[in-house]
């Protein structure tokens, strides 16, 4: 017996403890969360309202007040068990960082007490030498320092043992270059803000003071056995299958779709349910996904810092509850070849300071007006900034989705269904002749239809689509930190709506306002027409469309990430103070590094698995073959053992088969190793080039000799947990 099928006995669904009793999600929600209703039933109301202050009109408040809030909160933790506490941040490299310090501090010899001062909840100093900082460090200083970012409320994380209190922070150097994915995302929602209140007072709403985006991003994973994620190394080091043929299912019966969810991956989302919401992360839906064992959850949205954090928190939720179930989530873009992927959906809109949603068309002619100036904008955003979208969203996991074999291709396009497209049409064709005051109340505002929120006719395969009151940025990769894609399109966003606003104000100087309007709003749908796809983005004929469009089709993260460093966009976000062009430019060499190290390790892992189990078990395999040729050739020769010649031909050609794949899976293997030293000590850039143009075609081809053994070779010599296992079993 395979190791393999000794583990198949143990796969089986935990047996819980019953009988949890039912509380109220009302009852507890957020009771982990130092919110600002928390807060302000712990502090004085005085310094209550400085933090509103504070958070509100950038008013700072002082060391005492910091103080007090420290000291209020470290209570608030102590009464509910926390021991420690943590600057909780988000390094570049995608995941977040902790360094638990203790409340304690000393009192004299042999006493201590709990501590915890408002110098130490605005500041941290981890050792951040072991942080990428893309080169700003050296330039700079070698220190980095956390500071609390108040907008964002402490929680608290339980494990079995112990408690700790967690400070959400931004991460920079001593010289103030961001460090992390969090203060940008901060700043380009200070610029958005800034360049939406410009453009709405310039539309008439003198008390608007503040706009923020929002967001609520739609999480893919799967879910599979634990005991075969330990057996498969690609799984445990990699988080996706290197090798593993495809079962003779995979997904075409797409029975798994919004299917009856099975009874331990429900228990799972109970837990996972429970414990988000005492953090205050409000998860809505939840559901099967297209292929087996992968699934989704979908939060109400909130402001982005927020929905950000939260995200980033929940991921970690579900890696950690999930083998409390004796299961492991994977977040991986691509854990399996030839079934579909998992991506993150982001839904995003702005709202004003009044909670008004600026993607809302609006009941009235006037207001309509300002959402299709508003949708130009993002039209042009997009339009102008559509390789800044890619870089967003490129890195290794997601390469094997955008213009990969998955279906969704690397061309950023945006669809706005029918009867939006209907009225832009309008739009556009009323510019043809000059507009008269008459005109524009039949070609534009009485000729509106009050634009309805559609949702019948979403067109799924669109990266950037309009559904209803927000847009769906659906490039984004499953495992990714959603800050950074936020950062992009606010930024564009706040730009657009800048250029936007300025075309009016120049063309209302000849003409009427709502004439000017009208006119910039149609110049900008005739000039951006080129984003907009309302078709199937999946099919082969969309490529060569947009290929005679002259969009960007860019399948290679190496090469997509060279829009941050295009001079133009380099001085977009320094213009909007989102990036000086030394972070952009340290964040491109990290996400470049980061890729090839991922390459590297994934290449290696195949490596080790060719040689440690794939060639042992076909070696096995390969002798039994052997030994069975040989007696039959023997007791044909001595024992008078008759059957046809083609028989004996055929274990003949089996044997033949194995042993030349064996041979060009170790070769290939070997060709690798060689391919990884020859590159080693090359220019990132080329070698990230080469990676994608050689590496992974080379990785391809070993895959293909490994998983032509594992089809042959019989069960019982095979080692790896197969596709059909761990796809099926439940
Ligand atoms: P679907 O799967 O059909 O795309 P869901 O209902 O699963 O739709 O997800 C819609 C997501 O969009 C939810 O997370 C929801 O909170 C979010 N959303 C709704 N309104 C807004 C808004 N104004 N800004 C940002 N996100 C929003
Ligand atoms: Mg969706």
């Amino acid at each position: 017996m395979s190791i393999r099928q000794e583990v198949l006995k143990y796969v089986e669904t935990k047996d819980l403890p019953q009988g949890k009793k039912f509380r109220k999600v009302s009852s507890y929600f957020g009771e982990n969360t130092f919110s600002i209703p928390t807060m302000k039933k712990h502090v004085s109301k005085k310094t209550f309202e400085a933090f509103q202050n504070w958070q509100n009109a950038g008013k700072q408040i002082s060391l005492e007040q910091a103080n007090e809030i420290a000291d209020s909160m470290k209570q608030w933790a102590m009464g509910k068990g926390a021991t420690y506490y943590t600057h909780w941040f988000q390094p570049m490299t995608g995941l977040t960082a902790e360094k638990h310090d203790s409340f304690i501090s000393f009192e004299g010899p042999g006493r201590v007490m709990e501590k915890f001062s408002g110098s130490k909840l605005i500041k941290g100093e981890p050792d951040a030498s072991s942080f990428p900082s893309g080169g700003i460090r050296t330039t700079f200083e070698a220190r980095g320092y956390t500071a609390w970012d108040p907008s964002s409320p402490a929680f608290i994380i339980e494990s079995k043992l112990g408690k700790t209190l967690c400070i959400p922070t931004i991460f920079v150097s001593y010289h103030g270059h961001a460090l992390d994915k969090k203060l940008p995302l901060l700043k380009s929602d200070e610029a958005l803000s800034q360049a939406a209140v410009r453009f709405l007072k310039f539309f008439g709403n003198k008390s608007v003071k503040k706009v923020y985006s929002t967001c609520g991003p739609e999480q893919e994973y799967f879910l599979i056995d634990k005991n075969y994620y330990k057996m498969r190394q690609d799984l445990l080091l990699t988080g996706r299958t290197l090798v593993g043929a495809s079962s003779p299912k995979d997904q075409q019966l797409e029975d798994q779709y919004f299917g009856s969810i099975k009874e331990r991956v429900v228990d799972f989302m109970y837990e996972l349910g429970e414990e988000a919401y005492k953090l205050g992360i409000p998860v809505m839906t939840r559901h099967n996904e297209v292929a087996p064992h992968q699934y989704e959850f979908a939060p109400i949205f909130e402001e982005s810092n927020i929905a950000s954090d939260h995200n980033q928190l929940l991921m970690e939720l579900m890696k950690k509850v999930a083998l409390r179930h004796n299961m492991v989530c994977l977040l991986h873009e691509k854990p399996f070849a030839g079934i579909n992927g998992s991506g993150k959906h982001l839904n995003w809109s702005m709202s004003d300071d009044k909670c008004n949603n600026l993607l809302n068309p609006g009941s009235t002619p006037e207001s309509n007006l300002q959402f299709l100036a508003i949708l130009v904008s993002v039209l042009r955003a997009v339009y102008k900034y559509a390789d800044l979208l890619r870089a967003s969203v490129a890195h290794a996991g997601n390469e094997h989705r955008l213009g990969a074999n998955e279906a969704p291709p690397a061309i950023i396009s945006v669809f706005l269904g029918e009867e939006l497209t209907q009225v832009l049409d309008i739009i556009e064709k009323g510019k043809k002749s000059e507009i008269s005051r008459k005109d524009i109340m039949d070609l534009g505002i009485s000729r509106l239809p009050i634009v309805n929120r559609d949702m019948t006719d979403r067109n799924r395969t669109s990266p950037f689509a309009f559904t209803g009151n927000k847009f769906e940025f659906r490039a984004l990769g499953s495992s990714q930190n959603i800050a950074t894609p936020i950062t992009v399109v606010n930024t564009i966003v706040a730009d657009s709506l800048d250029f936007v606003r300025t075309k009016i104000e120049q063309a209302a100087k000849t003409k009427d306002f709502n004439t000017a309007v009208l006119s910039v709003v149609a110049d900008l749908i005739r000039d951006t027409k080129k984003i907009r796809f309302e078709g199937n983005n999946y099919s082969e004929d969309w490529k060569k469309e947009a290929a005679q469009r002259g969009l960007p089709n860019e399948p290679s993260t190496a090469e997509s990430l060279k829009a941050l460093i295009k001079e133009e966009n380099l001085a977009l976000f320094e213009r909007y103070k989102v990036f000086a062009k030394d972070e952009l430019r340290a964040r491109y060499r990290i996400w470049l590094e980061l890729y090839i190290k991922v390459l590297e390790i994934e290449a290696k892992t195949l490596n080790e698995m060719v040689n440690s189990s794939i060639v042992p078990n076909a070696f096995d395999y390969q002798g039994l073959l052997a030994n069975n040729v040989a007696k039959i050739v023997s007791l044909k020769e001595n024992a008078g053992l008759k059957f046809e010649d083609a028989a004996l031909e055929d274990l003949k050609a089996h044997l033949a088969d194995v042993t030349e794949k064996i041979y060009y899976a170790r070769k290939n293997s070997q060709a690798m190793m060689k391919f990884l030293e020859d590159v080693h000590s090359i220019d990132e850039e080329t070698k990230a080039r080469k990676f994608f143009v050689e590496l992974k075609p080379l990785m391809e081809h070993i895959r293909r000799h490994a998983d032509m053994l594992e089809a042959v070779i019989s069960d019982e010599h095979w080692d790896l947990p197969k596709y059909r296992e761990m796809l099926f079993i439940k």
